[in-house]
């Protein structure tokens, strides 16, 4: 009993490497990674919820470690912490324009971290990307989260009016499981708004939560903004966001993240699904 608050000190400690540990290994498998340009690109069909024809994609980062694949959610904030998100940014980014510059037509959405943005030769590297591969810019989406609007970082502000001045159109992700306010909706006129997918997971059972995204649908287009609904991953969560008034509809029931040569076998030939 003497020494037991000793021990529970080391144990605590150890813990505590093992998890410093593992971060910092995680954080050199993936310098390696960029390195060697290991990451690659899914992406994933959106669809427009009037036709059902393609309209886009989105552009999603994937990585399979020699360790088995590691999910964005993980690798994403370990390149954040660690520095490596302007690189890791603009590989996905150049592949994913690389690819859609074979996809006539197509929109393309990428996700850019609220860091990336804080560089301010971000929206000159953008361009020289599409320059390099005569990708227009119109038909490039950036998506950005609500970390943007939080932090006033004046930088941010100016990427995002260069973006702009290029025709590059810019949107709102996950809107609706954060802060993010009608206030700054108005305030940043976002090209589009892209709906959280835990407020289309209940609906069918949960009638107020029904309700929470028809409002939600509905309150978006009264500011004038198109709206994506996400994480669709049935008939009736389709049906439901289309009667709504959501233009564009993406989720497992129309299909999963593809790899191009997937996407272009099954979408490209015919765009019909
Ligand atoms: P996100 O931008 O909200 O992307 C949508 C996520 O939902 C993707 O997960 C996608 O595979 C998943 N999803 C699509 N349809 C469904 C559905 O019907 N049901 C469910 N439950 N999930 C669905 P993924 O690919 O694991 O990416 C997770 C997050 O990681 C992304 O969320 C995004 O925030 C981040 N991320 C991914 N790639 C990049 C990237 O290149 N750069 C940055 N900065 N972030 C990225
Ligand atoms: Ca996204
Ligand atoms: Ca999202
Ligand atoms: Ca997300």
């Amino acid at each position: 009993a003497k020494h037991s608050s000793d021990d529970s000190t080391v144990v605590f400690n150890t813990h505590l490497e093992t998890e410093l540990s593992q971060q910092v290994k995680l954080e050199q498998q993936l310098i390696n990674a960029l390195d060697r340009r290991e990451l690659t690109v899914a992406f994933q069909p959106v669809i427009d919820a009037r036709s059902g024809d393609l309209c886009g994609v989105e552009a999603l980062a994937r990585w399979n470690s020699e360790s088995g694949p590691i999910a964005p959610d993980v690798f994403i904030p370990v390149a954040e912490k660690a520095g490596l998100i302007g690189i890791l940014g603009s590989q996905i980014l150049e592949e994913a324009i690389a690819q859609g510059s074979r996809w006539p037509g197509l929109q393309i959405a990428v996700n850019v971290s609220p860091l990336q943005l804080r560089n301010r030769y971000f929206a000159g590297g953008l361009k020289a990307t599409l320059d390099k591969f005569a990708f227009e810019p119109h038909r490039l989406t950036i998506e950005l989260t609500e970390g943007v609007l939080i932090s006033n970082a004046d930088q941010a502000r100016r990427s995002i009016s260069e973006i702009r001045a290029l025709g590059i159109k810019v949107a709102l992700d996950d809107f609706g499981s954060g802060f993010a306010s009608i206030g700054s909706l108005r305030q940043f006129r976002f090209d589009r708004v892209k709906l959280d997918k835990s407020l289309v997971a209940n609906i069918l059972h949960d009638a107020q939560a029904a309700e929470v995204l028809d409002a939600t649908i509905k309150l978006v287009n009264a500011l004038g903004v198109p709206v994506t609904v996400e994480g669709i991953e049935t008939r009736h969560q389709a049906e439901f966001a289309r009667v709504a008034g959501s233009h564009q509809l993406q989720g497992y029931w129309f299909s999963k993240p593809l790899s191009k040569e997937e996407l272009t076998a099954r979408f490209l030939d015919n765009r019909r699904i």
